[in-house]
């Protein structure tokens, strides 16, 4: 059985390019397209990989990801930042958050799948450069 990534991004076109990208990996892709239903899905059943964008319709990735880490069931849930933003600030805000890895936008396809399949194996620890 496939990985479990829960995508949680509003754009489709992202979310398209996600799912082109990691199902031929052999990973089980499931989408939300807004924070409180990204938040629910996630709660109701933690992914192996949460791909969280950060500018979400009803509540933003940084919300999400803060709830996630506040509940014991999710608190551990190995957590993707994408962002449209490169800035230092941005990635300080991922690590304070308890992002595992951060990804700037526009990111490309072998980059996304090599992390995801390093974030989703035991024991890797992985330091992304965005
Ligand atoms: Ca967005």
């Amino acid at each position: 059985m496939g990985k479990r990534v829960l995508v949680v991004e509003d754009s489709q076109v992202i979310q398209r390019l996600i799912e082109v990208c990691l199902r031929p990996a052999g990973f089980d892709v499931e989408v939300r397209s807004d924070g409180p239903s990204g938040l629910e899905a996630a709660l109701e059943s933690p992914p192996d990989l949460l791909v969280l964008d950060v500018g979400l319709p009803g509540m933003d990735g940084w919300e999400v990801l803060s709830r996630l880490r506040s509940t014991e069931r999710t608190k551990d849930v190995v957590v993707l930042v994408l962002t449209a933003h490169a800035q230092e600030e941005t990635r300080a805000k991922a690590d304070r958050g308890g992002a595992d890895a951060f990804l700037t936008k526009p990111f490309r396809p072998n980059e996304l799948r090599a992390v995801a399949a390093e974030l989703t194996s035991p024991g890797s620890m992985i330091q992304t450069a965005g």
